[in-house]
């Protein structure tokens, strides 16, 4: 360690002084704070107990931690394939629509007898509100729901003349309230009970029988991330005209890595 350490603080008593941000540290006052005040971030790392992690926790939003973000994904990710492909789920070759409906549902389930479930399905598969009710909904393009919703009420999982499955959607009378509207059978995102209850999480388990669906995942496979191309330039000066425009000089392509995504590449 650089720098000059005092190490009279190091008695004993209190924990070691450490090197912060290219400084020597002593004696910053108590580790222990006042009683109507909440524990601040550097000091955690000092006094690092489960208590204090649950602090730290607290003062950090999901996007403050990309790094915990990125191994619990990992963690999820892992355990998903491996119920996929050497678990339980999904044994069955999905031949017929009741087979379907054991794999794919597209309704809320009853709060009293479900409760758990209907906790998930509220939390991570109800889309919208958008439509009227909301109309600078992320969903929404030339005023219209760009997901098709809300689907219809339907008593049957059944294919359309595209072969696309409609699932069953029964008018139940269950209904979702979020900031005052309800939300019905119709806004519920086609999910698995099984895979929702294990991850808590959005999972939208869709029922494939395209050959559409190959290029839709490659398209996602090989697309990259999100790019732009960017270029500064002083609009007053000559160089900034068109005639004079270098343009290998002026093309940069930029590239954001995102948090998250830098922290997937480390570790
Ligand atoms: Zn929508």
């Amino acid at each position: 360690m650089g720098g000059r350490i005092d190490n009279s603080a190091n008695d004993g008593r209190r924990p070691y002084v450490f090197r912060l941000h290219g400084q020597n540290m002593h004696l910053i006052g108590d580790l222990l704070p006042k009683a109507d005040e909440t524990p601040r971030f550097s000091q955690l790392y000092i006094y690092d107990t489960d208590n204090e992690v649950v602090n730290r926790m607290r003062n950090a939003r999901a996007q403050d931690r990309p790094d915990l973000l990125s191994r619990v994904f990992k963690i999820k990710l892992k355990a998903l394939m491996k119920d996929i492909t050497k678990e339980f789920l999904f044994e069955h070759k999905l031949t017929n629509e009741a087979l379907i409906d054991s794999v794919v549902c597209a309704e809320i389930p009853d709060q009293d007898s479900n409760p758990r479930l209907y906790e998930e399905v509220k939390t991570f598969m109800i889309h919208g509100h958008c439509g009227l009710d909301r109309k600078n909904s992320p969903c929404m393009v030339k005023s219209r729901c760009s997901t098709h919703f809300p689907k219809k009420f339907t008593d049957m999982t059944s294919f359309d003349e595209d072969g696309y499955c409609k699932y069953r959607r029964r008018d139940s009378g269950h209904f979702i309230e979020k900031s005052g509207i309800k939300l019905d059978n119709r806004f519920v995102v086609p999910y698995n009970p099984t895979l929702l209850l294990r991850y808590q999480t959005h999972i939208n388990v869709e029922f494939c029988n395209q050959s559409r669906s190959i290029k839709y995942l490659f398209k996602y496979v090989s697309k990259g991330h999100d790019k732009v191309t960017a270029a500064l330039c002083n609009p007053d000066s000559a160089e900034s005209s068109e005639e004079n425009c270098d343009e290998i000089k002026t093309y940069l392509d930029c590239r954001y890595i995102s948090p998250c995504e830098a922290v997937w590449r480390i570790f």
